[in-house]
């Protein structure tokens, strides 16, 4: 099935009122700048072709949807057993910056790599000799997911400052992985990577070509295999049960879909065959947040898309 432009007007239109129920993000202070009426979308059918609406063209910072990205990139470098022996694959049912669950799982990892926690153990595996290597490979995978020139493939410089200026939190949680053992390495190394992988910038679009790969075991709509069947899968799994940090038990129930939300207001979702929504990638952008983090206007337009492809 196809959606159309006109699907995603409707939406964009019945769902925009929702935005004033949010908030936007402002622990990083550059994202409290974000405007939060903006409300876009961008779907790449199941023929590749790609259709929009709203403040699709927007560029926007990724933040934790970059979470799937270098999951994807350590995936396909050192294999599962490597990833997993350092992070884990259960939903914690806690806020994304958590420490708690960290301290109380014994011995100490943590428990998924959607969390803060487990997502900056991930970029501590990237490869590369220093942080500006390890940006580049990472800046190169996701030029050839996307199917673009790597010079494209950009971050916001403010963003990515303003966080690494504020991030206390993810400094305290690598302290304390290091000092159990779990991540090796300069901390302020992994903080200067992980805030620049934060700020990656993308549009709806570029989001929705992300849901379709995955949503198409791996393959681009060209039909290159970017990313292994076996680890689009469990990709798609983690999306599933931790994406949505502590909502994604009610976005499973509410939307169904494998998703992926970023404080920027970004969410990832990918379509299921079980649906009538087989082979799409669907990207949302809605900067005003709801309580758990997750864009409020944004989740309600994949509860409607759901709702009318059953
Ligand atoms: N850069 C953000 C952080 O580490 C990403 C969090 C998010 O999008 N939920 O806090």
């Amino acid at each position: 099935m196809n959606v159309t432009q006109q699907q995603l007007e409707e939406l964009i239109a019945e769902c925009r009122p929702y935005t004033v129920l949010g908030q936007v993000a402002s622990y990083i202070p550059e994202l409290a700048k974000s405007e939060p009426t903006q409300l876009g979308i961008a779907v790449c059918n199941a023929d590749g072709s790609f259709v929009s609406a709203g403040d699709a063209e927007t560029m926007f910072t990724l933040q934790s949807v970059s979470k799937i990205i270098t999951l994807a990139f350590v995936l396909e470098t050192f294999g599962e057993d490597y990833v997993f022996s350092k992070v884990g694959m259960e939903p914690t049912g806690d806020a994304f910056n958590s420490i708690a669950k960290l301290e109380e799982t014994i011995p100490t990892k943590p428990l998924n790599p959607m969390i803060n926690a487990g997502a900056l153990a991930v970029t501590s595996m990237l490869p590369g000799e220093d942080a500006a290597d390890k940006l580049n490979r990472l800046r190169q995978f996701i030029a050839d997911l996307l199917d673009i020139e790597l010079d494209m493939v950009k971050y916001d410089a403010e963003v990515a400052k303003s966080e690494f200026e504020t991030t206390d939190l993810n400094r305290a949680l690598l302290y304390f992985m290091r000092y159990h053992g779990v991540i090796e390495g300069n901390v302020e190394e992994i903080i200067d990577v992980y805030t620049k992988q934060c700020a990656i910038l993308t549009n709806c679009k570029g989001l929705a070509m992300m849901g379709k790969i995955l949503s198409q075991s791996g393959k681009t709509p060209s039909g290159n295999q970017v990313i292994s069947r076996r680890n689009a899968r469990i990709i798609r799994a983690i999306m599933t049960t931790c994406g949505m940090y502590d909502a994604s038990g009610e976005f499973s129930v509410q939307v169904g879909l494998p998703g992926k939300s970023g404080v920027s207001g970004a969410i990832v979702a990918c379509g299921r065959s079980d649906f009538d929504m087989a082979d799409l990638g669907i990207g949302i952008f809605g900067p005003a947040l709801d309580l758990k983090g997750n864009s409020i206007a944004g989740t309600k337009m994949l509860e409607l898309l759901v709702q009318r492809h059953p």
